[in-house]
């Protein structure tokens, strides 16, 4: 991507208004998302800044607040844009890692095997569980197919079991060192 001035749209998995699914302790997605994000956002963009482009109110709910999250990314004309979201699953039975782009963009493809790829030697390393499952394929998730900069959803883990929930908030800054990492490899190969 040549240096013009990048601007990285950062989505918060959830709401305050919305907190998401309640992971098996009771802890709201929504919480561990808010930690990672802090993280991430610590870090200095290269040529740029981060886009927060949260929207969060009682009276957008989710899914509405996600459309006007879209809308803030699309109205601010970002390079790329990255959902954070750990994942909560109603009955707690789901596991392993996620990063999911929109069939048929190449560049959200790239970012998306990026992202992995530093997930799984970052964080396989340190031996630990879970390790990336897959690379995200066609999803109809309105995030990725409504903004019009390539975008990725990130899901690090599913918060279902005492152990996994354990493994997401000791590796939360890891996480976002990997998630950032990812962002500065693609940020030069496109
Ligand atoms: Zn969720």
């Amino acid at each position: 991507m040549p240096d013009e001035h990048h601007k990285i749209a950062i989505s918060t998995g959830h709401s305050v208004a919305s907190p998401g699914v309640l992971s098996f302790n009771g802890t709201p997605e929504h919480v561990y998302n808010t930690v990672l994000v802090e993280k991430l956002l610590k870090y200095h963009v290269p040529h740029g800044e981060w886009f927060r482009a949260d929207h969060d109110c009682e009276d957008l709910r989710y899914p509405k607040h996600l459309r006007q999250t879209i809308k803030n990314i699309n109205d601010a004309d970002c390079t790329c844009a990255m959902e954070l979201h750990h994942n909560a699953s109603p009955k707690h039975n789901a596991f392993g890692s996620l990063v999911l782009y929109a069939d048929g963009s190449e560049l959200g493809y790239l970012l998306a095997k990026r992202l992995a790829d530093v997930f799984t030697s970052n964080l396989r390393e340190m031996n630990v569980y879970p390790n990336i499952k897959y690379l995200g394929k066609k999803n109809k998730k309105a995030f990725l197919w409504d903004t019009v900069c390539p975008a990725v959803i990130i899901e690090p883990s599913f918060i279902d079991t005492l152990d996994d929930m354990a493994w997401a908030e000791l590796n939360q800054t890891q996480i976002a060192s990997s998630i950032y990492e990812g962002l500065l490899g693609w940020l030069k190969a496109v």
